[in-house]
């Protein structure tokens, strides 16, 4: 774990030699499978270009199926035998007109390469996710302009640049206070103006189970109320630190911290009049125990945190965001 730490991009290396394992396995059993039922044209080269073929067609495949699952909503369990059986047909015509082969051949072919993508799924499910690397997608805005929730694109009033605005598609914003959004230029909460229909797809992101969460950190938790529940925010406060919000920024044990440079320009309040309980304001400093931390959403005024809850204990910590991998557009790596 500690060297973990000292590798940049050390997430991504682990989800994508996890994937160049897999793919290799996958070819090398493909062309066993070949070998064994006597197919011609079996060379090492055909059997990796068409793994490399099936595995972007799955791909295609399963986005194509959750488009349509979003437009129809339509059962799940149906959508997800449909979507089988499609991947399964797709499949073996690949390995037929790759091989040059005959449909059953391919069928035989295609049989060894059960056991390493099994194997893969397995890992995956049963260590990677639990363990070391989750996925997942940011469904608020209390992080934003660092996260995104699905959202609206619109003018901030402050400085005239682009200022996004939370789009929750139960509840399209009637009242003028709903719109309030925020800037990624000036980093100020403010009245979106001149709101554009189109609606953006929320950030995905990876998350690290093995990293040591530093102040900064945006860290993913599990609710202290529902533990089903998961949220992130970012990291202000480490064991046994006293937090204070004044003056727009944070103090650590009377010592006001500087954030890191994309951050430099938000302000930071506790101010009980948005977040009820007050913890880390002035008159309520937060003194942290042994164990706990301290957490605060970006766009303050629309974030439920540490200044509501207190303090969070580290074994509620899931891990730590490392990187946004979709849209690719929103394509960001914090560590
Ligand atoms: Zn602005």
């Amino acid at each position: 774990v500690r060297l973990l730490e000292e590798i940049p991009l050390s997430t991504l290396l682990i989800v994508l030699s996890l994937f160049a394992g897999g793919y290799l396995a996958s070819a090398l059993s493909l062309w066993l499978g070949a070998r064994w039922f006597k197919v011609e044209r079996a060379t090492l080269q055909r059997a990796l270009v068409a793994t490399l073929f099936i595995w972007l067609l799955s791909i295609s495949l399963h986005f194509f199926f959750q488009r349509l699952q979003s437009a129809v909503a339509a059962q799940s369990l149906l959508a997800l035998g449909v979507e089988l059986c499609a991947g399964l047909l797709v499949t073996w015509l690949a390995i037929t007109v790759i091989f040059r082969t005959t449909f059953w051949r391919a069928i035989g072919t295609w049989l060894p390469t059960l056991v390493p993508n099994f194997a893969l799924v397995a890992l995956i499910q049963l260590i990677l996710v639990p363990h070391v690397v989750a996925a997942f997608i940011v469904p608020t805005y209390s992080m934003a302009p660092t996260l995104l929730g699905p959202h609206q694109k619109g003018i901030c009033p402050h400085c005239g640049q682009v200022a996004t605005l939370y789009y929750n598609p139960e509840f399209p914003p009637l009242a003028d206070t709903a719109k309030l959004g925020m800037c990624k230029s000036c980093q100020k909460a403010g009245i979106v103006i001149d709101v554009a229909p189109e609606i953006f797809e929320a950030d995905r992101f990876l998350v690290n189970k093995l990293l040591t969460p530093r102040r900064w950190d945006l860290v993913v938790f599990r609710s202290l109320q529902d533990p089903s529940i998961h949220y992130v925010k970012r990291l202000v406060g480490l064991p046994s630190e006293e937090v204070v919000m004044k003056d727009g920024a944070i103090w650590i044990n009377g010592v006001k911290q500087d954030p890191p440079a994309e951050i430099a320009k938000l302000t930071f309040d506790a101010d009980p009049a948005i977040t009820m309980e007050g913890w880390g304001s002035p008159e309520r400093p937060m003194q942290l125990g042994a164990g706990d931390y301290f957490v605060v959403g970006d766009f303050g005024q629309r974030s439920a945190d540490s200044r509501m809850w207190g303090s969070i204990p580290r074994k509620e910590i899931e891990g730590v965001v490392t990187v946004i991998y979709w849209p690719f557009s929103r394509w960001r790596l914090f560590r």
